[in-house]
This record gives C-alpha cells, structure tokens and sequence, in this order.
C-alpha cells in the first residue's frame, strides 16, 4: 500500500481510538515543569504526571503523535537510514488500565491487518526482555508468532533514568539483506543488533517501576502501557525507501537544497547525501524548536539549535551554497506538516527571520575561519601532522562561532584529529575568566545544556548487548 505520511499518522491514531483511546495533541517541545529534561524525547514523557499517580486522566486510554527531540543522536544524521534530531513517535498509553496483553495483541493486528497497515508478518521480527516469560508467552501464544522471530535481548529494558520504567519489546522490520550495511553472518545482524537490515519500528514498554532519584525501582502504584513507533521509519516502509530520507516526510526539502546548490544532486555520492540529508533533518527540528519557543542562543536548548544551524550551514556549504538558505526550507517544512502541525506554517515568517538571523550571523565568520582552519591543515600536513591543537580549536570557537564537534568533523574528512584535551582546557580557562568578572553578579543558575543532554539520553547505552538466540523453550 502507497499512503502518504500524513494518512499512516491518521491510521495509527484512528485505530487506536477505534480501541477506546483518546486522541491528545503534541505536546510542545520544550518541556514544562520537568528539570528533568532539555527536549521532549518521546511520548511518555509527556505523561509521566500520568503514570506516576500525580494527576488522573478523564481517559486511561492514550494515543498521540509525539514530536520529540533526540540530541543524542545528532551524530548518526545522515549515516544511518534511520536516525533524525526530530521525529514523531506515535504512541498508545494505558494509565494503569490494559496491558501486556492488549499491548501485544493490539500492535499486531494494526501492523499485519490489510484493513490497516497490512505488513507481511513474516518480515516482522520482535523482542524481549529474557525475565520477561509474559510477553513472549503473548507472542507465541496468542499472537502465534513462529519462536525464531522471537529473540532474547537482555537490554530490552526501557529506563530514562528518572521516572517510569520497565521490560520492553521492540518490533522490527526486516527489510531484506540487501539494505544490510553487514554480512548476513556478522553477529550484529540480527534484530536488535547495530545494522540496517532489521528495522526497529516500535517499542512496546510495560511500564511498571518508578526509577527514584536515590536509584531504586519502586512498583507504581499501577501498571502502564508507553509504546514508541517512529512515524518516519514506518512510512519509509511504506514508501519502500532506501532510508527515511527518501519518503514525502524529507524529498521535497531535498529537492529545494538540490535547487539552492551548485548543481550537485541528491544521489550524486555518498558524502554529499550525507549534507543532503543533514541539512533536511536540521532544518525540521530548528524549525519546530523555534516555533514552540526556543531561539538560538549559547545556553542549553538555545545551544542546540545554533549547533544544528551552524552543522547545516556547513553541509550546504559542501552542496555549493555560500549564502544564507536554510530559512527558505522553513515554509517547506510548514507546507509537509501541515496536516497535523497547521501552527509551524502559520508561524513560518517569524521562525524564518529567527534563522535567517542566526544564518547571517554565522555566515559572517564562517568563510574567515575556514580559511583559518584550512591554512592550518595545510600546515600540519607540511610538518607531517595530522593533529590540528586545541588552542586553534578554541580560537576557531571562541572567535569564529565553530563548534568543537564542527571542528572535528569537518577534520575528520582529511583523517586529522584535533586536541580535546587542550580544547577542554582553554575552555575551562575562559569559564573561570568569565567567573571572575561577573563574581559579583548575582548568580545566574543557568542549567548546564550539554550536561543537561548527556542525562536525557533515552536508553541506557555503553552496555554490552547480550543476545541469546533460539533458546526459548517451547
Ligand atoms: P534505535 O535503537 O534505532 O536508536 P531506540 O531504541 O533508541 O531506537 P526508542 O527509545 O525505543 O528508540 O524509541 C521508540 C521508537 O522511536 C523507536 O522504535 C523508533 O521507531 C523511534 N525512534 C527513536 N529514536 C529515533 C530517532 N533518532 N529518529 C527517528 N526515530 C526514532
Ligand atoms: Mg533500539
Ligand atoms: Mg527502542
Ligand atoms: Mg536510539
């Protein structure tokens, strides 16, 4: 079936609502009364107030798409198929009503009935937490699931540090080893292991523990449903794209770079459908970030969107385009999300100037201080070095407005590395110079952004994945 991104969020909130659920808005994505967080990240986390007793909703049943905010996966823009800063997690809630089984079951029936998504249930693949004997009992039983589409996954436990927790299963689709960037034997290719051939579409959390702040779990007074389909990989599905950027969601922004540039198109070579599709992504998440009332700015969320202009910037640059343009994107991004977003398009002349500002702004330093750096890798490469210091790094920084993970990556291409250490300490350095002059200012509380981000990474990483296949017992 050939629907249009704005059909499949219809039809996943419309199934749900044909299962009793209420249909909430998005919620916007700066997050209100939590600390907690820098961005919305996911859909549960606009309903923690729910899950946690504080306040009762009039409908147990929940469903919304949720525009959300992953910094933590800034880096993977672009290199992998399925990775954006922001994307739309639909999502079905139970405030303490249904749950394992209802959860299961009701996923099932809307991927695999041909009145809904009518996906072939042999590609579909999911997981579990190996405790957790319920769920897989579902799948084998009711959902009559074969067991070697069933595999164990000790890290299926979903955690954001604070708040509400639990065993998960994920649903995958598999789209055939010709989008695998592994061989079909390598141990990571299998679903829930690091490759593109198993697409992760949902994750199905059975939230039953409150993770307190001293670090313990503590039973919630009763136990939730949070589940997380990423609009863009279910509709790169549909769309049978090659990644999420080649659906109705990405291609008109793509296009209109493809017009702005110097005549390099998309497809070209892989470095330049990386800026392609950095720029794309970018300008979405900018685009939302300033219409829900963020601006650019040096301090936490305002850091981020000056990183993300600034990367996209950069990437229009090897594209060709040497002046401000990423403001033009900003009524495209309007005119695709309209259907459920009508409030980016009518508020796109203002965020639009917001860019263009902070476009024009970088673009002033910009050229000066990649003719520094370049002057500099000539340099280094004349001494027979391809470290660049971070005395230079901090300059370019502090003077020209680049980024350190900008200065990397740009580097990175010539096979340079650049001195973090160093970096870290001329910047620690001008902290405390700052610190002393503004040491009879009142102090200013302001939250650490980067630090900020590093808590609200939404899943547990720098664990080993422990897999263990075909060992379930029937
Ligand atoms: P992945 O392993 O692919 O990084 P995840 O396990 O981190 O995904 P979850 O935290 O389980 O993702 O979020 C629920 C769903 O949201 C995922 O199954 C996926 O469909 C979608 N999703 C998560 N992160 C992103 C992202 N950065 N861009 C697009 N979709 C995402
Ligand atoms: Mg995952
Ligand atoms: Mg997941
Ligand atoms: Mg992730």
């Amino acid at each position: 079936k050939q629907l249009s991104s704005a059909q499949i969020r219809q039809m996943y909130l419309d199934f749900f609502k044909s299962k009793g659920h209420e249909v909430m808005q998005s919620a916007p994505l700066v997050p209100h009364d939590d600390p907690t967080l820098l961005w919305i990240n996911s859909g549960v986390a606009t309903m923690k107030k729910f899950f946690d007793g504080s306040v009762v909703p009039d409908n147990p049943r929940i469903t919304s798409s949720q525009k959300s905010i992953r910094t933590n996966d800034i880096e993977n823009v672009g290199h992998t198929a399925r990775h954006h800063t922001l994307f739309e997690m639909l999502g079905n809630f139970s405030v303490g009503d249904y749950f394992k089984e209802e959860a299961i079951t009701w996923a099932w029936e809307l991927l695999t009935s041909p009145k809904w998504f009518g996906m072939d249930p042999d590609k579909l693949y999911v997981t579990v937490y190996p405790k957790d004997t319920e769920a897989k009992r579902i799948w084998l039983e009711e959902v009559k699931l074969p067991k070697d589409h069933i595999y164990e996954v000790e890290d299926n436990f979903w955690d954001i540090g604070e708040g509400p927790s639990g065993p998960d299963s994920e649903i995958f689709y598999d789209r055939g080893q010709k989008f695998n960037n592994l061989s079909e034997d390598d141990p990571e290719s299998y679903p829930g292991g690091e490759n593109e051939r198993y697409l992760e579409i949902w994750n199905i959390v059975f939230s039953e523990f409150n993770h307190k702040p001293d670090g313990t779990y503590e039973p919630l007074p009763h136990k939730n449903i949070d589940t997380g389909m990423g609009l863009e990989r279910v509709v790169s599905v549909f769309q049978n794209a090659r990644t999420n950027f080649e659906t109705d969601l990405f291609l008109p922004l793509i296009k209109k770079a493809e017009e702005l540039g110097n005549g390099v198109k998309y497809g070209d070579s892989p470095a330049t459908d990386v800026s392609f599709k950095v720029v794309a992504d970018h300008i979405r998440a900018v685009t939302f970030a300033i219409g829900d009332g963020a601006l650019p700015s040096n301090e936490g969320r305002g850091y981020v969107i000056r990183r993300l202009i600034r990367r996209a910037v950069m990437h229009g640059q090897k594209l060709g385009i040497d002046k401000a343009f990423l403001y033009l994107l900003v009524p495209i991004v309007g005119q695709i999300m309209k259907s459920h977003y009508p409030e980016v398009l009518e508020q796109s002349e203002y965020i639009a100037k917001v860019v263009r500002m902070e476009e024009d702004r970088f673009n002033e330093t910009l050229k000066d201080g990649l003719q520094l750096l370049n002057e500099m890798i000539a340099d280094a490469k004349e001494k027979g070095s391809n470290k660049l210091s971070g005395k230079l790094a901090f300059k370019l920084y502090d003077t020209y407005g680049f980024p350190f993970e900008l200065t990397t990556e740009y580097v990175q291409e010539q096979n340079f590395t650049v001195d973090e250490a160093e970096f870290d300490e001329q910047m620690k350095q001008q902290k405390e110079r700052a610190r002393a002059a503004r040491s009879n200012a009142k102090s200013m509380g302001v939250q650490n952004g980067l630090l900020t981000d590093i808590k609200t990474e939404s899943k547990y990483v720098g664990y080993e994945k422990l897999v263990t296949v075909g060992t379930l017992k029937d």
